[in-house]
């Protein structure tokens, strides 16, 4: 290939790109003086010159010039062009040639060859790679007894289950990477979806890192800084500050009757609300069964709730003496009779559904009977002596039989409205002994400190606190002295294939699947239709009481901005979107960039608060978005406040895994540890309720607002990275068309799961405007995105050869 031909796919690559011309003709034609050009090509270039006609061109040709295979018909003639030098380009307009501007110098040839190195780097070494890791998160954190834990997530471009991914670290400042420790990661998928690479556990460390690496066999590589997790201790409270006021494991009457005397005790900063809807009740119908196989058995339900006279009803089976005898049902009072049919030799025949029919028919107004599970009932029934019916409950008297007033205790100094409000609510699960604790602790911390602790007394003063300590009390007093895992409430929606007294541990509905948002209805995933499954969502959203009284109590106090969900256990703070619809792994909205930032700001210091107990640190693989961190609940509460109302809605686990140093693995801790357990993690998680409100009131006098930056990140040619730094949790709204940016422009994004802001990129300089809105609602420079002003930040980003 001649020279003219190299030069002929130079040109051509330079007419895809756009490139700046960098000499301009002067309006009277001649040529600016002098070009810029690299001084290791002695000015080369390549040059316009126009020639009145193809004589002038061929005379250009005899003189041996190094044409361009390219001419045009222009004005005067035809343009052609020539690589000279800048002694040929003197030459030739010494021989009266119209020599004009440059199309291209050396110096954009020095940037090609300096990019085509580059892009062969690049490509060099993802070969090499194979895999990009992008790093997450890689932090250390002490917990407990000061044993010290590392935390790795990253994420690889090959998320195939053969690529494995390990992780080694130093062993502290200055020495060689590696030298610390080893680890194999673990691929964390959910729904089918590859998530994020991360331990199973944090690893127990004996010296902190300050570097990780990961690497990939695949050939990916990727070297971090290790971060520390959660704040230092914050400063101990006033020697006066009182806590630890639970004592042993309370069922619900208990919980409740201790908020009714704190308002009582305490009328000047709190007060009782009442929520309207009542519960179904610690109650059941009696019920008995009759029979051992299926098809000869059958059940009977009272028509009362057993605390209503139910269990007062009596049924006997008996075999009358005379042959040939009909079925009969006789009533006494409570006591109802069956006296089976006989055959001509005197041996029963009444099946189990004849008897079903007849006790139907015959003592419909004391109970109603079923065969057994849906059997036909074609089985003869045996004779059975008196049997009376029970509804099975072992609750003592003080147990209310009745449907159950659920109520809030409402902290504040001033309760009417003006202050933002914060909704604790613990207990939705009713085997989940420890959390009506965490309620009931820190409403004594915030009532009994409000006189001698300056802290107390600002939060009480500035908020409007509303804390629900059982949201599930029916299904709480079933789990304290009935059946301990029961989970739901204890309302039976099943029919009456699957209501016999068998199944009375297997009714309920899930109250954090009963919501409107994001539910099973809606078709998202984590819940479920059958009434019989732990995750029963209900037969409609919203169709039970409990689930109702926390929705009328977000409506009524439109002042609450903040909600706290305590479950129990493991040891998570997590945020919506709490639920997705398992094709595609379709999430419910996620926060903006802003308010995840918001979040993961507030969970340092929740959890510092929660760590200052007794020195338990939540992992930051337990802390985020609930399903990047646990799994989908469709149609849970904090999502309905949160799309809804536009409610923070947070959610506890409490309980957190005990590190056990002789055995150096953690152990979970399960839903009714030892009460010395449980009263530690209510102590602890107390503190962080405490720690929610203390972010809510920071909110709350939060008047100052963000700051940001248009940060350049990258240049190539013909592209100009560039994203944004705040100097607190923030929404950016940016355009790149010279439009007025409003709360309607796009926002900037997140780069992924887990990861930092994105990054824009233009292609041509562009007028970037732009303002941030912190989560307080104050907007930099007190810009007014309705108005009609132009308040808001500007900047231009250039676009071009990288100068
Ligand atoms: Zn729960």
């Amino acid at each position: 290939m001649g020279r003219r031909a190299a030069w002929l796919a130079v040109s051509a690559a330079l007419a895809l790109s756009p490139l700046p011309v960098l000499a301009q003709s002067t309006p009277n034609g001649d040529v600016a003086a002098e070009r810029r050009s690299s001084n290791e090509q002695n000015g080369v270039a390549l040059m316009r010159i126009v020639v009145p006609d193809q004589a002038g061109v061929d005379r250009l040709n005899d003189l041996g010039i190094d044409l361009a295979e390219y001419s045009k018909p222009v004005d005067g003639g035809i343009e052609v062009h020539a690589v000279l030098s800048p002694e040929e380009t003197r030459d030739l307009r010494g021989k009266g040639f119209d020599v004009r501007d440059a199309i291209s110098d050396q110096a954009d040839v020095a940037k090609l060859r300096q990019e085509r190195a580059k892009t062969l780097r690049t490509l060099a070494d993802e070969a090499r790679s194979g895999d990009t890791l992008t790093p997450l998160r890689a932090e250390w954190f002490t917990s407990l007894d000061g044993q010290r834990f590392l935390s790795v997530e990253v994420k690889t471009s090959d998320p195939a289950a053969t690529n494995i991914l390990t992780a080694s670290w130093n062993g502290g400042a200055g020495t060689p990477p590696g030298s610390g420790g080893t680890a194999t990661m673990s691929r964390f998928t959910d729904a089918g979806q590859y998530m994020y690479h991360r331990f199973n556990t944090p690893l127990a460390i004996d010296v902190t890192p300050t570097e990780v690496t990961v690497t990939s066999t695949s050939g990916g590589s990727v070297t971090v800084p290790v971060k520390k997790w959660l704040g230092e201790p914050r400063k101990a409270p006033s020697p006066h500050y009182v806590s630890d006021f639970v004592d042993h494991y309370m069922d619900p009457t208990e919980v409740y009757q201790r908020i009714d005397a704190l308002a009582k005790e305490f009328p000047g900063q709190a007060a009782i609300v009442k929520l309207p809807y009542k519960t179904n009740g610690y109650r059941r119908h009696a019920q008995a069964q009759f029979g051992s196989a299926a098809a000869s058995t059958f059940y009977v339900t009272s028509q009362a709730y057993g605390s209503e006279g139910g269990n007062d009803v009596t049924v006997t089976l008996a075999k009358p003496d005379q042959a040939s005898a009909p079925l009969t049902v006789s009533l006494d009072q409570d006591n109802v009779t069956v006296d089976l049919a006989t055959n001509a030799e005197g041996v029963v025949t009444s099946t189990a559904k004849q008897v079903v029919d007849a006790l139907n028919t015959e003592a419909g107004k004391l109970l109603s009977a079923s065969t057994y599970r849906g059997n036909a009932g074609d089985g003869v029934v045996a004779e059975a002596a008196t049997t009376r019916l029970t509804d099975n409950l072992h609750a003592p008297a003080s147990v209310s039989r009745d449907p159950f007033q659920m109520r809030a205790l409402r902290i504040g100094k001033t309760r009417d409205g003006s202050k933002p409000g914060v909704f604790l609510y613990c207990q939705e699960h009713a085997r989940e002994w420890v959390t009506p604790l965490t309620c009931v602790e820190t409403a004594e911390r915030l009532l009994r400190n409000y006189r001698h602790d300056p802290n107390t007394r600002k939060l009480v003063d500035d908020l409007d606190i509303f804390v629900l300590p059982s949201v599930n009390p029916d299904g709480a007093h079933y789990s304290l002295y009935d059946f301990n895992m029961q989970r739901r409430n204890m309302t039976d929606h099943c029919g009456p294939t699957e209501s016999d007294p068998a199944y009375r541990n297997s009714w309920g509905v899930d109250l954090n699947r009963n919501f409107s948002v994001g539910s099973v209805y809606d078709g998202y995933s984590g819940a479920s239709t059958s009434c019989r499954s732990d995750t029963y969502a209900g037969p409609a959203e919203l169709s039970e009481p409990e689930s109702r009284n926390e929705v009328w109590l977000t409506h009524q106090f439109p002042n609450i901005k903040f909600a706290m969900n305590t479950h129990s256990y493991g040891g998570y703070f997590m945020w919506p979107p709490g639920a997705y619809k398992v094709p595609g792994r379709e999430l419910l909205p996620r926060a903006d960039l802003g308010t995840e930032t918001f979040f993961w700001s507030a969970s340092d210091h929740i959890l510092s608060t929660v760590q200052n107990w007794r020195g338990t640190a939540i992992w930051p693989g337990r802390t985020g978005p609930v399903p990047d961190v646990l799994y989908s609940a469709a149609g849970n509460s904090a999502d309905e406040h949160w799309y809804n109302r536009g409610i923070i809605g947070w959610d506890f686990e409490v309980g957190a895994d005990v590190w056990n140093p002789a055995t150096k693995q953690f152990n979970a801790v399960g839903f009714q540890p030892p009460f010395a357990e449980g009263h530690e993690e209510a102590m602890e998680f107390a503190n962080g309720q405490i720690g929610i409100l203390e972010v809510a009131r920071a909110y709350a006098s939060d008047k100052v607002p963000p700051k940001s930056k248009l940060v350049i990140t990258g240049r190539d040619t013909g592209a100009t990275k560039f994203t944004f730094t705040i100097d607190e949790p923030a929404t950016i709204y940016y355009t790149l068309d010279g439009s007025r940016p409003t709360l309607n422009s796009p926002k900037l994004k997140a780069a992924g799961m887990r990861e930092g802001p994105e990054q824009l990129t233009v292609d041509k300089t562009t007028e970037v405007k732009w303002f941030s809105v912190d989560i307080a609602g104050n907007v930099e420079k007190n810009y007014k995105p309705a108005g009609k002003g132009d308040g808001y930040r500007r900047q231009t980003v250039t676009v071009g050869g990288g100068r």
